[in-house]
């Protein structure tokens, strides 16, 4: 007896039923009889393991509560954020971080990176209050924990040993910023030093300023391939991309192939400065994922913990309509940002974990159109 049958789901485009036992899928096929407890129909809508957000700071989240919103230029808001981190206490980080992390497991969310600020100012509050949501929430949704040096390396003494001692607790990756500072080359050099000896990924806010002065992607690739670490950096914002000729831009992508550097784009970003080019870093064929990043915070205060609601921003700043772009929106959120974060293993096959996510709708379009909830959340064989 299966403990669920879900008949007629949309995978990838073709009609089939998902049988589930335990927490396990026992098998995918084009028609499957055998009793269940339950029995769904998911009458042909669309239905993926869970979407994948790869770039979040879930302990910075929701300081509008406390503060409101004031506009301003970013590194204004980044003092005002600072100004507040200061203050932070690993129950009020908790707090916030888990009221986002349920609206996105709600939103259909399965696999999340965060970063979390790893300094003299904080110390290690957010790594605790998140590496101990990780593991309470570890049945509904996939976290990732990376320890970001948001203010730089240097300016504090403090900030390695601390970033060291985050990877020792358990965080997963670690994140440099290539901008904070000033520090630019020598803050790449440590935060790689650290993925390599610790043998973590990495990930950058990479050219967040959209500024040519600023403009690292270049650096970073060749030092990526020197340390041989094709493949395990995500660069995050790639902005400055917006600002170069076609030749630059041809050079940069070429970057991109060849330390197969993940990028994530975060359209949110916009208020402050032009986003990358989504289709041109997507032609290269590497990994592009999509991000909420920051969520009800002065960066951005609309945030709402629910990836499909950047996937539908990018669409419309970067005319993503036609079928085909519409499909690559899709994969941003689902496959291919699987990618940019590492999933191991995603997609629906026997033996796989059962996590299923039914949509309500039945085409790419109308999930990023109705920005619908899921109808039916099963993680780990469980219905939620
Ligand atoms: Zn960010």
């Amino acid at each position: 007896m299966l403990d669920l049958l879900i008949k007629n789901a949309n995978v990838n485009g073709q009609n089939v039923d998902i049988a589930v036992k335990d927490d396990r899928i026992m098998d995918i096929a084009d028609s499957i009889s055998l009793d269940a407890l339950t029995v769904f129909d998911a009458q042909n809508r669309i239905t993926i393991p869970g979407f994948v957000d790869c770039h979040t700071h879930l302990d910075k989240c929701l300081l509008n509560e406390s503060q409101p919103y004031q506009d301003g230029t970013g590194p204004f808001k980044g003092s005002l954020t600072y100004e507040m981190k200061k203050q932070f206490t690993v129950e009020d980080i908790t707090r916030r971080a888990e009221k986002m992390l349920k609206k996105a497991i709600k939103a259909g969310t399965l696999h999340l990176r965060t970063n979390v600020d790893v300094d003299g100012a904080v110390g290690l509050k957010g790594i605790e209050a998140l590496l101990a949501l990780k593991k309470k929430y570890e049945s509904q949704i996939h976290l990732q924990v990376a320890a970001f040096a948001q203010e730089g390396v240097f300016w504090d003494g403090v900030t390695e040993p601390l970033l060291r001692e985050a990877l020792e607790m358990g965080a997963d990756l670690v994140g440099g910023h290539t901008i904070a500072k000033g520090e630019g080359e020598k803050h790449i050099d440590v935060i790689l030093a650290l993925a390599k000896e610790f043998n973590v990924e990495a990930d950058f806010h990479l050219d967040e300023s959209g500024n040519r002065e600023h403009y690292l992607l270049p650096y970073l690739a060749k030092k990526m391939i020197d340390m041989g670490l094709q493949g395990r950096v995500n660069g995050i914002h790639c902005c400055t991309l917006s600002a170069l000729n076609e030749d630059e831009l041809t050079d940069a992508l070429q970057w991109i192939i060849k330390a197969q550097l993940k990028v994530t784009v975060a359209p949110t970003a916009i208020s402050t400065r032009n986003i990358a080019p989504a289709k041109a870093v997507l032609s290269t064929g590497t990994a592009v994922g999509l991000a909420s990043d920051n969520m009800r915070d002065f960066f951005n205060p609309l945030g709402s913990g629910d990836v499909k609601h950047v996937a539908l921003l990018l669409s419309y700043l970067q005319r993503f309509f036609l079928q085909e772009e519409v499909d690559e929106i899709f994969s941003m959120i689902t496959d291919k940002g699987a990618k940019v974060i590492s999933v191991k293993d995603y997609g629906f096959r026997p033996n796989g974990q059962a996590d299923i996510t039914v949509l309500d709708a039945t085409t790419t379009n109308e999930v990023i159109a109705y920005q619908g909830q899921p109808i039916l959340l099963v993680r780990n064989g469980v219905i939620l």
